[in-house]
């Protein structure tokens, strides 16, 4: 049997809710009414795994669940943060040279911070209050998600608002030099350029987005948490990235972007068995997301969820960063069929544990979650974390 949490973790608070609450929190720690609150959404990517560094597309999606921050202004030189989910504070500064500091999920908000300073503009001090309904650390972008809040603050502050696609971009910057994570650039545009009710079809080479609409009610979103995260020392993603760097100059192209099926099989031997096998990956993976896009668009659902499986395969045994809870996902819910709703599911984010996205029929979308979890907490003897969601709306100003 489900236990109450699992059961519950179908819903959590909406964003009204959470903003009431920032709100109450930030009064009661600040003495005053905040001035400013801001929201900026998770993201799940329905398809397209590992093509962002090589120059291809993905097909993200803003979650229903936010960063919330409530500011207002302060008289001290620094800025002060409560982060309110995992109950603690930090300094960080507005003014003069900036710098990481030791305090490391103050650092996603002070990199924001060094990102406007950087472009001459001088920002007033403040008290802030944060909290969040993105799991931390589970692959659905709480990092982006505080990164591009703490921007979309700034922006409300300062009565200016930034070009959007330069706003995700001084973010992922953040995340690189004061996070130290060298991720792409999906999860900073999704959280920045999502829309409601649409996928958003990024082409990580040009950078330029198309929303996809999802117009039909009775299709629902659903995430499962695994609870598992394995943390590979050997530097599994650095890995892939050389991996595919090495396949694209054999090829003789500037990324796999450009490459073909036809080009993998000429160069089988000279790419080798694991160069040939991730490359493959990623130009199969590229193709589907685009076969994905146009079954959307045509509401060829049956089609978009053998593609979703189709990536999950490749991921688990070309590019080799599935795992063995994931796969078991993915399993449960193919199980569980298309006659009970369930129309595709695959591993969403890097791998190695985080969540599995599904596609599934709104009408079933409460008892597919119960069976996945049940069946997942059986073989595994750990609860996962379900919800379900519909394309939401990107970061925006509250007040
Ligand atoms: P993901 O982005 O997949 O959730 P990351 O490891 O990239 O996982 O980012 C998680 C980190 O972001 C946390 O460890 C923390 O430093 C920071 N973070 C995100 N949300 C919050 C929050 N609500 N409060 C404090 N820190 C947060
Ligand atoms: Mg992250």
């Amino acid at each position: 049997m489900l236990d109450d949490a699992t059961a519950s973790s179908l819903s959590s608070l909406s964003l009204s809710e959470l903003c009431e609450e920032v709100a109450d929190q930030f009064k009661a720690r600040f003495g005053d009414e905040p001035c400013w609150m801001v929201a900026a959404p998770g993201r799940v990517n329905l398809i397209g795994e590992h093509t962002d560094y090589n120059g291809g597309f993905v097909l993200p999606a803003a979650i229903d669940r936010y960063v919330v921050i409530a500011a207002g202004p302060s008289a001290d030189e620094t800025a002060r943060l409560v982060a309110a989910d995992i109950a603690d504070e930090a300094k960080i500064q507005v003014r003069g040279a900036i710098h990481p500091g030791p305090v490391m999920w103050a650092n996603y908000i002070q990199g924001v911070v060094a990102g406007f300073a950087a472009r001459g503009v001088r920002l007033p001090c403040f008290n802030a209050l944060l909290r969040s309904t993105v799991p931390l650390g589970g692959g659905l972008s709480s990092s982006a998600a505080l990164e591009v809040a703490t921007a979309t603050m700034l922006e409300a502050m300062l009565e200016e608002e930034l070009d959007p696609i330069e706003k995700a971009l001084l973010c992922q910057e953040a995340e690189h030099k004061f996070a130290g994570v060298p991720c792409g650039i999906m999860d900073q545009f999704s959280s920045v350029l999502c829309q409601q009710d649409s996928f958003m079809l990024l082409d990580c080479r040009s950078q330029s987005v198309e929303l996809i609409a999802l117009d039909a009610p009775d299709i629902t979103i659903l995430i499962a948490n695994s609870n598992v995260k394995h943390e590979l020392t050997g530097g599994e993603y650095a890995r892939r990235r050389a991996e595919c760097e090495t396949a694209a100059q054999i090829l003789g192209v500037a990324t796999l972007r450009d490459a073909t099926c036809e080009q993998l099989e000429s160069f089988r031997e000279q790419l080798g068995t694991t160069n040939h096998r991730r490359a493959k990956h990623v130009v199969g993976e590229i193709a589907r997301t685009l076969e994905a896009v146009q079954a959307i668009r045509d509401s060829r659902w049956q089609d978009v969820g053998e593609l979703m499986y189709a990536s999950h395969a490749s991921l688990r045994d070309d590019y080799e960063v599935s795992c063995a809870e994931l796969n078991l996902l993915v399993d449960i819910a193919q199980g569980i069929g298309k006659p009970n709703g369930v129309i595709g599911s695959r591993m969403t984010g890097g791998g190695f544990g985080g969540c599995t996205v599904s596609l599934v029929k709104t009408s079933a979308a409460e008892s597919v979650a119960e069976s996945l979890a049940e069946q997942y907490f059986q073989k595994t003897g750990i609860q996962p974390t379900l919800f379900t969601t519909r394309p939401a709306r990107g970061a925006h100003r509250i007040k």
